[in-house]
């Protein structure tokens, strides 16, 4: 069956909130890992998005792979590409948002598109074209000092025009206010005037809504998961999904062994370990032994093997935060915090080898790190365990259908790791 909707995110993390976004508006999702061989079989899916890790490169890469990706999106039958860039319109004036949007414009043959990178579900909003990230314009954000992407001016039109070839416009939300009728009067007017790209203004879900409905007109838009949501919802309404794809059948059961693998530092992954401690048997790997042999992996490995039988057990390398900081300033945060990933990532697929199905995974960067070494090469978007973590199900996966739960540092409540097993059988 065709898709109705594809994207290409140009993150992972992005990808996987579009995803869990897309769901939950009713569509039935599937993420793949980078752009998937041409070989995979899709299950029965509304909407696929493809994980790219494009927000950061060269503006001529971004564009081979985006468009790349958008060739595979339209032979499994994908009207719309939704182009998934961060709700903080993270790029600089050499690009990427406006060299790919007008390279996948051109691959659909010209038109214009589209773009808002709204989101008020986590305080994203645009207003006569200016972004504010919470209270704040943009320029005035934590994200004027962002390490790759500093981001010095909150008016995106100007933005886009720095990036781009072609003209920006703005849809004011006097216009979308008015409805889908005006939008496209407006956007009608500024295509005669040679407009390429227009960024529309969005405040309330309600203005995503009519975006959507407007969007699926054409054959491409770019926003973030805002527009995503917007999309989803006109799909549903229009009756070209049934919009009733339960999550449910996602996590119908795998079977095999459970673990929990966790790499993330953070405050509340450190407390739901102390939490899980108290019914799981937990292994607190020693970082420095970690980093310097193998001898910490296979005795992790071991010790798993012995108990995982009876049960589900937890393998974790984090440490409170004054022990990080000894290990960073030893062997330097990349190289420490790479080695300790690649170290959970050979542990977690070990485990799958002695049968792990079920695999909960804490950490962005050790998910990322466990998901590469599986070579997962797609997960179909699940019920969520807590806000912002769905459990996923392989889709490909060469070892059998697994389940996984994926999850960023801080996300999850103190007991998350029981509610995640609760959730996964
Ligand atoms: P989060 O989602 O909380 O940011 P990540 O997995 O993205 O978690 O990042 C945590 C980083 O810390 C990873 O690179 C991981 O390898 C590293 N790390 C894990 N344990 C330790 C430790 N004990 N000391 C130093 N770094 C660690």
């Amino acid at each position: 069956m065709a898709i109705s909707l594809g994207s290409i995110a140009d993150d992972y993390t992005g990808a996987s909130d579009l995803a869990n976004t897309l769901t939950k508006n009713g569509l039935r999702t599937v993420q793949t890992v980078g752009i998937p061989d041409p070989s995979l079989a899709l299950p029965n899916v509304d909407a696929v998005v493809v994980s790219l890790k494009i927000r950061s490169v060269p503006a001529p890469e971004a564009v081979t792979a985006a468009t790349e990706a958008e060739r595979w999106l339209r032979q499994r039958g994908a009207g719309h590409v939704l182009y998934k860039i961060c709700s903080t319109f993270d790029s600089t004036d050499a690009g990427n948002i406006g060299p790919v949007t007008e390279a996948l414009c051109d691959a659909a043959g010209g038109g214009s598109v589209l773009v808002t990178p709204a989101f008020p579900e986590t305080g994203r909003t645009v207003y006569l074209g200016h972004l504010f990230v919470g209270g704040q314009p943009l320029n005035e954000s934590p994200l004027k000092d962002h390490p790759l992407n500093p981001m010095h001016d909150a008016n995106l039109v100007r933005v886009l025009t720095r990036q781009s070839r072609g003209a920006v416009g703005l849809i004011d939300l006097a216009a979308i206010a008015a409805g889908p009728a005006a939008v496209r009067a407006r956007l009608d007017a500024l295509r005669t005037t040679g407009v390429t790209m227009a960024i529309a203004d969005a405040i309330f879900e309600r203005d995503l809504e009519t975006l959507g409905e407007l969007a699926l007109e054409a054959s491409v838009s770019t926003g973030a998961s805002g527009l995503g949501l917007g999309l989803a919802r006109a799909l549903v309404r229009s009756g070209r999904i049934s919009g009733s794809a339960t999550a449910e059948d996602v996590i119908r059961p795998v079977g095999g062994l459970s673990a929990i693998i966790a790499g993330s530092c953070s405050k509340a992954t450190l407390r739901q370990l102390e939490v899980a401690e108290r019914s799981m048997p937990v292994l607190r790997l020693d970082p420095e032994r970690l980093i310097s042999g193998p001898d910490e992996i296979a005795a992790a490995i071991s010790w798993a093997g012995d108990r995982i039988s009876a049960g589900p057990v937890i393998v974790a390398a984090s440490s409170a935060p004054e022990t990080v900081s000894r290990l960073q300033s030893q062997y330097g945060r990349e190289a420490s915090g790479h080695a300790i990933e690649t170290a959970t990532s050979i542990i977690a697929a070990e485990l799958v080898e002695r049968g792990v199905r079920r695999l909960v995974v804490a950490g962005g960067e050790t998910s990322g790190a466990a998901v590469d070494r599986l070579a997962i090469p797609a997960f179909l978007i699940g019920p969520e365990i807590a806000p912002g973590v769905p459990v996923l199900r392989t889709v490909g996966n060469q070892k059998g259908d697994m389940l996984l739960a994926l999850k960023s540092g801080n996300f999850g409540g103190d007991d998350f790791f029981a509610a995640a097993l609760a959730m996964m059988h």
